[in-house]
């Protein structure tokens, strides 16, 4: 499962903010999900949740924020949402990384982030923004 190694990568980092703050506890934890990153936010959001149980960080409130997809022509000017294919055969669209406008490849602009965006801590406005 995909997701339980992008969970891991990114809460394993969590003890080492906690120990670097021992006086803080860390109340909640914002990620960063693409939509190109080919994560599924409650798959993600259960990882989590199985990686930090017994840990200082379980009791932080996890919020993902998703990012939606943005991608540039490198031949035309045209930059904006990616093309959805409607397969009859998949169940959800699929990203198609094919210009809209004139067919070629194109190149993700916005939509592969995949990280912490900031952690709070049970200070008042203790917002580590990283
Ligand atoms: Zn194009």
């Amino acid at each position: 499962m995909h997701e339980l190694w992008i969970a891991s990568g990114l809460v394993e980092k969590l003890p080492e903010f906690s120990r670097q703050n021992p006086a803080r506890t860390i109340i909640e934890v914002r990620l960063e999900i693409g939509e190109l990153s080919h994560t599924d936010s409650n798959t993600l959001s259960f990882c989590c949740e199985s990686i930090t149980k017994g840990t200082r960080v379980q009791n932080s409130s996890l919020i993902i924020q998703e990012t939606p997809a943005l991608v540039k022509c490198p031949y035309r000017s045209y930059r904006g949402r990616p093309n959805y294919s409607d397969d009859v055969l998949v169940a959800a669209p699929v990203i198609t990384m094919r210009c809209l406008e004139c067919g070629e490849t194109v190149a993700a602009d916005r939509g592969q982030e995949r990280t912490i965006k900031s952690i709070r801590f049970s200070e008042a406005n203790a917002a580590q923004t990283l």
